[in-house]
């Protein structure tokens, strides 16, 4: 339900000082200021343990505007909404304090009694923070309160499970918003729109037209400084569970009744749910994984994996999965979805690539094969738009055709700014709007889905394959779509 469409409340963000915060929260609430999106009803609260001031917390915010905006009017006022509250999240008697705080801020900025509280910290403080949040009054207020959760949400589903109890004791389902950034993306949100609101393409969107879809999101990326949680995690559970099962979600759903976030969730449950399962001696024909070794990126020699910091000089940890998902239910029998995510790849690209079956008899060649087939591109980032591959008379040779290609990337939404996917997810959930965040059953389903591929891998059941960096991935992930006929379509 959506509340307010320009919503007022004190945003309480817990990990204030932290990498989140400055790179994208910050600048994503001062363009809701500036767009106007939200009112002047507002004030943010930073929490961390860092014993600064309100004047040093106001300068890094006023440094991560400056550094991520090209302009950057009215800091000045725009900061001075800020307020800094240090303390350590597990001591209770410290929450006190800050609801003091808040009813003060809440008189001040006239914000009706709504608050958010905003989770930019590691997860093993998520459960502490909501219980102490309810125990000390927090949530109760005369307005809305509402846990913004960022991931990852557990490290697989029992881990899932208690976490989930431990918030559920604090806050009501529908007052908990699980962040998937991908669900902000400009062109992610589209592709519903896409399929829906063109005639040309959802009669075609099942398994009589469709012979497979694949999903890319590759980063050029290594790990950096991250090699102490990546261990721990690896691309199965950072980049799959979520955003790769939720865009399969996306593309495989049935149109929704009525565009409401129920009707939206209860849909991409249903295709989780049809997820074949993947049994554990078929991992390894299922789902590759890889790890980066060394190469070389923009002609500069990188190192391999396992010797970047804070990584087990022998880590079994996989930087690439690629995946061949199936969705048993009548619209997409016998399609495959196939996935592929990994760091220290060619090219940074995350793109959706719909194949379309060829028609019944062909009549035209192209290079003296037959035409290829239709294809239609959603480029999600770092360009935006779609592309579609057709086929078209060449020169005068009769039966002669070649691809062509109506790009609506790139220049489509030019001159559009489109907004951080940070930016619209706050935006959402000051509204009250849920649909692009996910709710609990998709958590569970996904977990359950990835589970047993990552249980089988422990257990030692299908190899981990190296991939030079620089590279699109290992040979392995070739040979799974060459087995069914088929080939990645390039994503650059
Ligand atoms: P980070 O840079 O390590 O920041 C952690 C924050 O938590 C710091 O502000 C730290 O401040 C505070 N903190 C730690 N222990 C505390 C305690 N006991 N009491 C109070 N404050 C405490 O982490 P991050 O990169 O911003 O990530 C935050 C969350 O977002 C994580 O769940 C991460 O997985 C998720 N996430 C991050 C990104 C990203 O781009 N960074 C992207 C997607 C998801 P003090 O040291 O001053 O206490």
């Amino acid at each position: 339900m959506i509340t307010q469409e320009h919503p007022k409340a004190v945003i309480v963000i817990f990990g204030a000082t932290g990498d989140l915060a400055k790179r994208k929260l910050f600048p994503s609430i001062y363009r809701l200021v500036k767009n106007k999106k939200i009112s002047e009803n507002f004030a943010v609260v930073g929490v961390a343990r860092r014993p600064w001031t309100n004047e040093e917390f106001r300068q890094n915010v006023s440094d991560s505007i400056q550094t991520s905006m090209k302009e950057s009017a009215n800091l000045d006022e725009f900061t001075s909404h800020f307020h800094y509250h240090p303390f350590d999240v597990t001591n209770p008697s410290s929450y006190l304090e800050l609801n003091d705080l808040l009813n003060d801020l809440n008189t001040t900025y006239k914000t009706e009694g709504n608050r958010i509280f905003y989770l930019a910290m590691a997860p093993e403080f998520f459960g502490t923070i909501a219980q102490n949040l309810k125990k000390e009054g927090l949530t109760a207020t005369e307005g809305w309160s509402r846990l913004v959760i960022e991931k990852p949400f557990g490290h697989d589903l029992p881990s899932a499970q208690t976490l989930n109890q431990e918030i559920r004791e604090a806050f009501n389902e529908d007052q908990i918003y699980r962040i998937d950034h991908y669900l902000g993306k400009e062109m992610v949100q589209n592709i519903e729109v896409i399929r829906f609101a063109n005639a040309l393409f959802e009669p075609l969107w099942n398994n009589r037209y469709i012979s497979n879809i694949q999903v890319t999101s590759s980063e050029v990326l290594g790990v950096e400084d991250r090699g102490r949680y990546y261990e721990k995690s690896g691309a199965l559970r950072d980049m799959v569970q979520n955003h790769m099962l939720q865009m399969v979600a996306l593309l495989a759903m049935e149109p929704p009744i009525k565009l409401t976030t129920d009707e939206i969730r209860s849909e991409k449950v249903k295709v989780l749910r049809a997820l074949r399962p993947v049994k554990d001696d078929d991992v390894a024909k299922y789902f590759i994984r890889g790890q980066y070794d060394s190469g070389e990126m923009a002609n500069e020699p990188v190192v391999s994996y396992r010797n970047e910091s804070n990584v087990d000089d022998q880590s079994q940890t996989e930087t690439y999965v690629a995946g061949k998902l199936l969705i048993d239910n009548f619209r997409w029998a016998g399609v495959p979805f196939y996935i592929r995510t990994g760091k220290r790849m060619a090219a940074k690209s995350t793109k959706i690539v719909v194949q379309f079956k060829d028609i019944p008899m062909n009549l035209y060649y192209n290079k003296g094969a037959s035409v290829p087939p239709n294809l239609l591109v959603i480029h999600i980032q770092p360009e935006e738009g779609i592309t579609l591959q057709l086929n078209a008379k060449k020169d005068d040779d009769a039966g002669y055709s070649q691809p062509v290609k109506l790009d609506l990337s790139n220049n489509f939404l030019e001159g559009i700014n489109t907004p951080e996917a940070y930016e619209k997810l706050l935006y959402d959930c000051m509204r009250g709007d849920a649909t692009n965040f996910t709710h609990w059953d998709e958590v569970a389903l996904s977990w359950s889905y990835v589970d047993p591929i990552s249980d089988a891998w422990k257990e030692g059941k299908a190899n981990l394959t190296t991939y030079p960096s620089g590279s699109m991935g290992p040979k392995e992930a070739e040979e799974m779509l060459k087995k069914d006929g088929f080939k990645w379509w390039p994503v650059n």
